[in-house]
Formats: structure tokens, C-alpha cells, sequence
């Protein structure tokens, strides 16, 4: 399913707007205009409602171009290490670049993860001084323009900061793995800079339920006010620092697996003048759900599933051979090399989000095997348990 717009193109990288985004665009605008100072446009009713409603536009303008800048400082460094990036997405809480084969060396990951809370204190910066210069020399400044300016400046500051806490997949989560793979195993430094990000995400979940001090003290109210939004925020640390020690520790376990390893070379192929029927008694037999299909030279022509064969029925199915039936095929993504790393096997099959690739021989060209996500998935869990 698309959940993303595509929008353009900046320095060769692809730019989509997520649909939270969209969906909560007008929100920004809404909440800008409405709220009063010094970070709204709510206290000038003197101003015509258009006018408001404009100004608030050209606000939430400049908060996507801020986070696009951010994500963009990541990209152009990555870009210099030689890093592909397949485009940048803006969600409604941050953006994302998608990053294909990120170096690892620690020296080149804190350089990219710093370039992002660079760039926003650098706009942060710029706005507040000027807004702060304007504000020495006109002693009247409260006006909807220099609002603006201290609100973008402000919210790139607290983007920067955010982005900096020790926490995965925040950019200080990063910052904090580098400097500790320097001194340990790139796994150990993983499990340590997420214990840090996961105590982070507990500490501000807590405080999400903590009685507010101001109002405990003042009135003796201890009702809890509870704040969705730091334990929303909470969650997602929490969430994504396990993602990425998963991620991690597969990474390392796969470390010197080759294709070979873990590929299915019985019955893993099938001849495309089958029949359908003769297939699906085949599958039942052999016990397997996902072919590579080939031609009597040993040629690939593709795959067939159980789970596409399954949407066919037996009157359907009866007059069909399989290379009616085989799924469209890509050379370039679908087959891999039985020398390749099995990271590169797994790695490609999320990009591409297929569930089985052929398998060829190093010197034949010929499929002699086939390598599923599952298998893989087994494999993993195997490795792990042998410790
Ligand atoms: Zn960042």
C-alpha cells in the first residue's frame, strides 16, 4: 500500500510526504493561528483571519523545510561515505532517510547522525539571532513576523535537542553507539546504547504519570495529570530501541553466512510445462509452498506460490501450466549467487519485500537452489541458540 505522496527531488534523492503528514498539515496551521504568543499568532485579533491563516501556512512551510534540511544534512554525509539513499520520507514527528549500506565504522556514523542536529541548530540559531537582534535594537517587536521567526527558530532548537538524546533511533542514540564501538564489539556497544535509550524511554514514561510538581505544591492537588504524549513518545523510543538490537544481533549473527549455508537445494525448483494440478500434488508432497520456476535449459522464469496458487480455483487451475501461472520476474533482484552473504539475501528481500529468491550456481549461471525468508528466519534462530 502507498502511504506516502512523492513530492520531488533534492540532489538526486527522492522526497515523499508520509499521509500523517498530510492528515495533520492543517492541524500545524490551525494550532499556529490559534494559540496566543510567543509562539502562536492567537493574541493578534487586530490582523484579518486570512491574513493569520496565511502567515500560520508559510510557518508549517518552514517546519517541513526544517525537517527536510535536517534529513538532508544526514544524506549529504552519508552520501560522501558512498552511502545510497533511496529517498527521504517526512512523518508528522520527524523525517527518515532511507540509507542503503550504512558504513560501519563508528567514525563515519557519528559524523552522519551529528550532521542532522547540526543543521537544525544552525537554523534554530539563525532565526532566534535575528529574532533576538531585531529585538535589541526595535524595542516594540511583537508583531506576527517576529513571532514566526522565534517559533521556527525555537522548534528547530527543540528538534536538535530531541534528536539528541542517547536513545535509538534518535540521532544521539547513534552518536552514543559510535563512540562506544570504538572501545567494544560493534554488538556489545549495540546492547549498551540501547540499554540506555530503553532506561530513557522508562524514565520519560514515568514522568508522563508524575503528579505535576507546580500544581502539587501550589494547590496540593496530586490528581495525575497524565501527558499522552511524552508516554506516546515513550513507547516509540522503547519500541524502536528493540528494533534496532534485533536488527543488530542478526546483522552480527549472519556475520561469514554464506547463501550456500542456508539455501534449499532439494525440490526447490520445478520445470514451467507442469501442470498446475500436477504442481499443487507436488507441493503436498514435498511438503514445500514456494518453487523456482525454470525452463528445461535451467533457466529462470520465475516463482510460484502456494499462497497465489491458493486464490485459483480447481476449475480454474485445471486447464493452467506454470508458466501461466509464474510471478513476473526481475533478474537483477530475484536471483542471487549461492557466494553471496546471506545478510545480502535477507537484506534484499525486505527492500523488495519478496519471501523467496533463486539461487545460482557461481560458474553455471544455473539455479541450483532457492532461499526463502523463513528458512532464513529458522537458520537465525538456530545460530542464536547454538550461542
Ligand atoms: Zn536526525
Amino acid at each position: 500500500m502507498q502511504t506516502s505522496i512523492r513530492v520531488g527531488r533534492i540532489i538526486g534523492i527522492p522526497i515523499r510526504l508520509h499521509f500523517s503528514f498530510l492528515i495533520l498539515l492543517p492541524l500545524i496551521v490551525l494550532v499556529f493561528a490559534e494559540t496566543p504568543g510567543p509562539v502562536g499568532l492567537g493574541d493578534f485579533e487586530e490582523i484579518s483571519t486570512p491574513f493569520r491563516y496565511s502567515l500560520s501556512a508559510i510557518a508549517a512551510l518552514l517546519f517541513i523545510l526544517s525537517l527536510l534540511l535536517h534529513e538532508l544534512s544526514h544524506s549529504y554525509v552519508a552520501m560522501k561515505y558512498g552511502t545510497k539513499i533511496r529517498g527521504i520520507t517526512l512523518f508528522i514527528f520527524g523525517g527518515l532517510a532511507m540509507m542503503e549500506d550504512l558504513p560501519n565504522e563508528p567514525d563515519k556514523e557519528w559524523r552522519i547522525a551529528i550532521a542532522g542536529p547540526l543543521m537544525s541548530f544552525a537554523i534554530g540559531g539563525a532565526f532566534l539571532f535575528t529574532y533576538f537582534g531585531i529585538a535589541a535594537v526595535h524595542v516594540t517587536i511583537y508583531g506576527p513576523l517576529t513571532i514566526l521567526m522565534f517559533s521556527i527558530g525555537l522548534l528547530n532548537v527543540v528538534l536538535a535537542t530531541f534528536n539528541l538524546l542517547p536513545a535509538f533511533p534518535m540521532d544521539g542514540g547513534r552518536v552514543l553507539r559510535a563512540f562506544l564501538a570504538k572501545r567494544m564489539q560493534f554488538l556489545k556497544a549495540t546492547r549498551r546504547a540501547v540499554f540506555v535509550g530503553k532506561t530513557f524511554a522508562v524514565i520519560m514514561a514515568i514522568v508522563g504519570f508524575m503528579p505535576d510538581p507546580f500544581i502539587l505544591f501550589s494547590t496540593g492537588d496530586v490528581r495525575i495529570p497524565f501527558n499522552p504524549w511524552l508516554a506516546f513518545v515513550a513507547l516509540f523510543l522503547y519500541v524502536a530501541a528493540t528494533e534496532e538490537e534485533s536488527a543488530t544481533i542478526t546483522v552480527a549473527t549472519l556475520e561469514g553466512i554464506t547463501v550456500r549455508q542456508v539455501m534449499r537445494t532439494e525440490n526447490a525448483s520445478v520445470l514451467e510445462d507442469l501442470s498446475v494440478t500436477e504442481l499443487v500434488e507436488k507441493m503436498l508432497a514435498e511438503k514445500n509452498a514456494e518453487y523456482a520456476v525454470v525452463n528445461e535449459y535451467g533457466e529462470f522464469k520465475g516463482f510460484v506460490t502456494f499462497s497465489e496458487l491458493k486464490k485459483l480455483s480447481v476449475e480454474q487451475r485445471y486447464p493452467l501450466k506454470i508458466s501461466d501461472v509464474i510471478s513476473s520476474v526481475d533478474r537483477m533482484s530475484d536471483v542471487i549467487s549461492q557466494g553471496e552473504e546471506a545478510i545480502e539475501a535477507l537484506k534484499r528481500m525486505v527492500n523488495t519485500k519478496k519471501k523467496v529468491l533463486a539461487v545460482e550456481g557461481e560458474e553455471s549461471g544455473k539455479i541450483i537452489g532457492i532461499i526463502t525468508k523463513r528458512d532464513l528466519a529458522m537458520f537465525i534462530e538456530m545460530l542464536k541458540g547454538r550461542g
